[in-house]
């Protein structure tokens, strides 16, 4: 395929979403060549090519049709959104799908001694964050006047430096905010990864593309928690056996040799099997069990 009928995948180049962008990747099928230091992996048995860049340029390099889909946190995603709008800047991108990986929230963090009791605490104080559009806002919705101080990073020091009364930032843990004696009060937004696409159309074979790379994701994400489990039971236990297994649609019934009133059950959990319902499972009668992960599915 010539260059035009390639699609192009902007991830974010090395930090948090790295591993978990390229394994999606390759979970999805896509074989690359890596070299060091290589700012573009070529895909080798599909028309899909990753561009590896710092995360803050995702949503510009997608808007401008640069890349055709990108991987970036519902965090910047929102910030860019809030930011291009308030320029009046459109279009922008599409979000098409959340990845399920990356998660962090955005939180309002106010020093140990500092005495919260809800949003209008932070009237009139001084809020430092790297994500002044997503503040902003979040402020204006709870009607709070308060001062956004934008900076570029190192967020959590900016209090005891005298930047800054309060931060808003992003919080997994928490440990961060801990070592630095910062408390977490609000959470401004929730994030995960996202694919975002341009809003450009692509020419019909990168859309057709596009549209089964969709539907690979679809069956990774189900994969993840999804077992296939195998086992024998009397034909007796059956309905109970079936409200034993969890999250599993119609399964396989399949007469045992050589017996009647036995069967084997197999059938696919969409939630992982935990000990417990085996123990379950036993007790209601069945035996044999198995449970297998699932590598692949396609709806
Ligand atoms: P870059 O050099 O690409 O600009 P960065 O320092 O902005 O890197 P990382 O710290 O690697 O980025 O974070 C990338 C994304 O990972 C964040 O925007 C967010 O969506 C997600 N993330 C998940 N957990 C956390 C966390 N605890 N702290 C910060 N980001 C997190
Ligand atoms: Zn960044």
């Amino acid at each position: 395929m010539d260059k035009e009928q390639r699609l192009r995948v902007a991830i974010q180049k090395s930090g948090r979403l790295t591993d978990h962008s390229l394994d999606l990747l390759s979970r999805c099928g896509l074989k690359y060549s890596r070299g060091k230091d290589q700012l573009l992996c070529y895909g080798e048995n599909m028309p899909l090519d990753v561009l590896l860049v710092r995360d803050d340029d995702i949503p510009d390099l997608v808007r401008e049709d640069v890349c055709d889909l990108g991987i970036v946190g519902g965090n910047v995603v929102n910030e860019k959104r809030l930011s291009f709008l308030a320029r009046g800047v459109e279009p922008l991108f599409e979000v098409l799908q959340s990845l399920d990986f990356g998660r962090c929230r955005l939180s309002i963090a106010v020093p140990d001694n500092f005495n919260y009791t809800g949003p209008q605490s932070l009237a009139g104080r001084r809020i430092a964050t790297t994500y002044p559009h997503t503040t902003s806002h979040w402020l204006a919705e709870n009607g709070v006047p308060a001062e956004v101080v934008t900076l570029s990073g190192a967020v959590e020091i900016a209090p005891r430096l005298g930047r800054a009364d309060v931060i808003c930032d992003l919080v997994s843990t928490g440990s961060t905010l801990q070592a630095n004696h910062l408390r977490e009060s609000e959470v401004v937004m929730q994030s995960q990864a996202l694919l975002i696409r341009t809003p450009v159309p692509l020419p019909q074979a990168k859309e057709d593309w596009l549209n089964r790379i969709l539907l690979r994701i679809d069956g990774v994400q189900q994969v993840k928690e999804s077992k296939y489990i195998m086992l024998h039971a009397p034909r007796s236990a059956l309905a109970e056996i079936r409200r034993l297994l969890p999250g599993s649609e119609s399964p396989t019934i399949i007469p045992l040799e050589g017996t009647t009133d036995k069967v084997a059950i197999h059938a696919v959990c969409r939630e992982n099997v935990f000990w417990e319902t085996l123990e379950s499972l036993k007790r209601a009668g069945a035996s044999s069990l198995l449970v297998l992960p699932v590598e692949k599915m396609l709806a």
